[in-house]
């Protein structure tokens, strides 16, 4: 319930019609936890634009609630992108989650925004502060950075172009968190770091995604996730388990928030928001 948590909900644009009336009802569902707001991944999985746009309008018509599309400098110019906020503007549209975006393999330069801090800079030049900004933050660092230390400086950087706010890269390991909130802190940067938080649903997706994305698997975990790959009641048993647990402690240490990234699926989210005595 509001006012006991902060929560908001990730979503990917559906692949078909069926599909996205399937999502709306996931929307309804997880609309009774009153979330802050949902938002819309932008181009992972080949998604377009308009499909972001058309999920983001989708959502907000079943819900009522806020809606925060995501935009990517993969695949963007400075023209396209200005006529996409004004679109957004056009909608009514006041929070945005800004992402460099993964490269495709094979593709050398990203475009003409080549990290996210690019792209904020330019919605604040041409936007001023009609947009909230949200930018990603990686408590285990991002897979391409040089040191953990230099990618604290470039998220620190992104706040300096004006962000308002970070959602973090799931992870299993609380104390990972901590550490980067504490590390940033001591930098003088004070934005809230909302911690991402994967729900746990089966084996192999989970193993390949966070070796792709740099985010560790702690071993007890990952060993039990293997003994119960083809027993599925277990394996989601016990990841309902651990990821309600990894909740319970982010929210005893106050955290800002906790955004689920639902896959669109609403029982695993709502199952451990049920946990943690979230659901009003
Ligand atoms: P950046 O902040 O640009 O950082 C990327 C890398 O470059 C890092 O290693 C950083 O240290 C380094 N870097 C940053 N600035 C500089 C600089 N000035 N000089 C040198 N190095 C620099 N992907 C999608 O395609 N669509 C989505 O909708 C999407 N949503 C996401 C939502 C969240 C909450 C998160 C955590 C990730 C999401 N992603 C999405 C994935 C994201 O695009 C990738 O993690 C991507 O590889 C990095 O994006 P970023 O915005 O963190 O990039």
């Amino acid at each position: 319930m509001a006012g006991k948590q902060n929560l908001s909900f990730e979503f990917f644009p559906p692949r078909n019609d069926e599909a996205l009336d399937e999502l709306t009802r996931t929307a309804k569902d997880l609309g009774q936890l009153n979330p802050e707001f949902f938002s819309v991944t932008y181009g992972a999985g080949g998604s377009s634009q308009n499909k972001t746009l058309e999920t983001v309008l989708k959502t907000r018509e079943a819900t009522d609630l806020k809606v925060a599309p995501h935009l990517t400098c993969v695949g963007s110019n400075k023209e396209n992108m200005q006529a996409l906020l004004d679109e957004y503007q056009l909608h009514g549209i006041n929070h945005l989650v800004c992402l460099r975006g993964d490269i495709p393999s094979g593709l050398m330069h990203p475009g003409e925004f080549l990290h996210a801090s690019d792209l904020v800079s330019f919605i604040r030049e041409h936007s001023g502060d009609h947009f909230t900004i949200d930018v990603a933050s990686y408590p285990e660092p991002h897979p391409e950075s040089n040191s953990p230390d230099e990618d604290i400086k470039h998220f620190i950087n992104k706040a300096k172009a004006g962000a308002n706010s970070s959602i973090t890269q799931y992870f299993y390991n609380v104390d990972a968190y901590l550490y980067f909130v504490d590390n940033v802190r001591s930098q003088g940067l004070d934005i809230p770091i909302v911690p991402g938080i994967m729900p746990i649903t089966n084996y192999k997706g989970l193993i390949r995604f966070s070796a792709s994305c740099g985010a560790e698997i702690p071993r007890w975990i990952q060993l039990r996730l293997e003994a119960y790959q083809h027993d599925i009641k277990s394996l989601k048993s016990f990841g309902e388990d651990v990821v309600t647990s990894l909740c319970q402690q982010l929210i005893d240490n106050e955290v800002p928030g906790l955004h689920f990234y639902t896959m669109n699926k609403t029982e695993p989210t709502l199952n451990i928001c049920n946990n943690l005595d979230l659901v009003g």
